[in-house]
């Protein structure tokens, strides 16, 4: 309907509305290839880029895993083969998942005579462990760490639990 010489929309005549439209329409397909392209764009980069996909296991005798990987809580010996570990006991205050649980004796001391306490057994539960690394980060003497061995898999979950200060558990 034409009031004032004008159509309600604004337009002059009817062929003006319709330019506007069709330019629209091309301007919408316009953007749409546009950001097609941008897409595929990351694609053909990606094609081109080497593969980073681990065949594992296959490739289990060359895989190499970061420093950096939580795999499995471990106590190393210090260069004398001796446990750092001076049983304070922070790691387990600090475990939010009750994984570690330590036995600890008070001792007297050979040289001194002082009253010492020493670590009886260090027990890590595999299974329970979320691999937080609070307790290695809590450690003042460096006792514990990870190591980067993560097949874990076992058919009886007894198994997960381990005795870090024991000759039979110690990795790495
Ligand atoms: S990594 Fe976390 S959950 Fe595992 S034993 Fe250490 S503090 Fe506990
Ligand atoms: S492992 Fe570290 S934090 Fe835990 S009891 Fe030993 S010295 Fe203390």
């Amino acid at each position: 309907m034409r009031k004032n010489g004008q159509y309600n929309d604004g337009y002059n005549n009817p062929s003006q509305q319709e330019e506007e439209v069709k330019r629209s329409y091309l301007g919408s397909i316009a953007h749409g290839l546009a950001t097609l392209l941008t897409g595929l764009k990351v694609t053909f980069v990606e094609f081109f880029t080497g593969k980073v996909t681990e065949e594992y296991p296959d490739n289990r005798k060359t895989l190499v895993m970061s420093d950096r990987f939580r795999g499995t809580l471990y106590m190393p010996l210090d260069e004398n083969g001796q446990d750092k570990c001076i049983a304070c006991g922070l790691c387990q205050m600090n475990c939010p998942n009750d994984t570690l649980h330590l036995e600890i004796d008070t001792v007297a001391d050979e040289e001194t005579g002082k009253k010492k306490k020493v670590m009886r057994t260090y027990r890590y539960d595999l299974g329970a462990c979320m691999f937080c690394r609070l307790c290695v980060n809590v450690c003042p003497a460096g006792a514990i760490a990870f190591d980067t061995k993560f097949e874990h898999a076992v058919f009886n979950k007894d198994r997960l639990v381990k005795i870090l200060n024991k000759p039979d558990d110690r990795q790495s």
